[in-house]
C-alpha cells in the first residue's frame, strides 16, 4: 500500500492553476526525486504533501498508517535557520515535537531516539555545540537527524545540498542512500541535480507544471525527456 498517492492533483494561487494533473505515488522504501526548473511547482507540491496547502483539484491520499505530521521534513535552508541559537541536541530533539502532542515534556523514548539518530549520523560529538557554529555539512546532518526523529516511514528533503561544496554534497547523498537502504524509510527529495537523482533514486518525477515524466529512474534515463535533460551524460 502506498504511503502517499496523488490522484489528479492540481494547485492554485488566487485561482491561478500552477500545477495540474499530478498522478503518482510514493511506496514504502522507495526513493523518489522530484526534479524540475525554478517555478515548475516543486515547493508547491512539497507544501501539499505536508498538508500545508490544499489541492485545488484531485486528492492526496495517505496510506500504510502514515500521518501527515509523521513525515520527517528537512526544509530548504534559510539564513534565519542557520542562525538558530540552540545546541545540536536541542535541534535534534525538536524533531520529536510532533510525536509529543500535548505532553509537556519529552519522554525517555524521545531522548533515546535522539541519541540513536545522532549516533547513526556520526554527530554525537557535536551534541553540546551551538547549531549556528557548525559547517554547512554538519548542519545538514543535524537537520537530517532531526527529520529522522520525526518519522519511521518517510523523509521529505527540500533541496538539501544547496550551498554545500561538492565533497560534502557527495557525502550527504551517500548518507541518504544508506538511510534509505538500511532503515527502509522512503525518501522524497526535491533536487536540481538531475544526474545525481538518476544515479541514486529509484523513481523520478520531473515537474513542469505537470509531470513531464514519472516512473523509474532507469526508465527516465532511457526516455526522450531524460536524455534531453541529462544531456547525453547518462
Ligand atoms: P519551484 O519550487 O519549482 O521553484 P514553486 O512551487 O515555488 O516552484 O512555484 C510554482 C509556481 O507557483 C510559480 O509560477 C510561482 O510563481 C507560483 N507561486 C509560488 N508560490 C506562490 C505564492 N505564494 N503566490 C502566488 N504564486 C506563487
Amino acid at each position: 500500500m502506498a504511503l502517499i498517492r496523488c490522484d489528479g492533483v492540481a494547485a492554485a494561487y488566487e485561482g491561478q492553476i500552477v500545477v495540474h494533473d499530478l498522478d503518482f505515488q510514493i511506496s514504502p522504501g522507495e526513493y523518489l526525486c522530484i526534479v524540475g526548473e525554478n517555478g515548475s511547482g516543486k515547493s508547491t507540491l512539497v507544501k501539499m504533501l505536508l498538508g500545508l496547502k490544499a489541492p485545488a483539484k484531485g486528492q492526496i491520499v495517505l496510506g500504510d498508517g502514515l500521518k501527515q505530521n509523521e513525515i520527517g521534513y528537512l526544509p530548504q535552508q534559510t539564513d534565519v535557520q542557520k542562525d538558530f541559537p540552540a545546541s545540536v541536541y536541542e535541534v535534534v530533539l525538536s524533531g520529536r515535537l510532533n510525536s509529543r502532542g500535548f505532553r509537556p515534556f519529552y519522554t525517555a523514548t524521545d531522548k533515546k531516539k535522539v541519541k540513536e539518530m545522532m549516533q547513526l549520523l556520526g554527530i554525537e560529538d557535536l551534541e553540546r555545540q551551538c547549531f549556528r557554529e557548525l559547517s554547512g555539512g554538519q548542519r545538514q546532518r543535524v537537520l537530517l537527524a532531526r527529520a529522522l526523529c520525526a518519522t519511521k516511514k518517510m523523509l521529505l528533503l527540500d533541496e538539501p545540498v544547496t550551498g554545500l561544496d561538492p565533497l560534502v554534497t557527495a557525502e550527504f547523498y551517500q548518507l541518504i542512500k544508506e538511510v534509505n537502504k538500511m532503515s527502509g524509510i522512503a525518501v522524497v527529495m526535491v533536487s536540481h541535480d538531475i544526474e545525481s537523482a538518476v544515479r541514486d533514486a529509484s523513481h523520478i518525477l520531473h515537474l513542469q507544471e505537470t509531470a513531464l515524466y514519472y516512473g523509474t529512474a532507469e526508465g527516465y534515463r532511457n526516455s526522450e525527456i531524460g536524455k534531453k535533460f541529462l544531456g547525453g551524460t547518462a
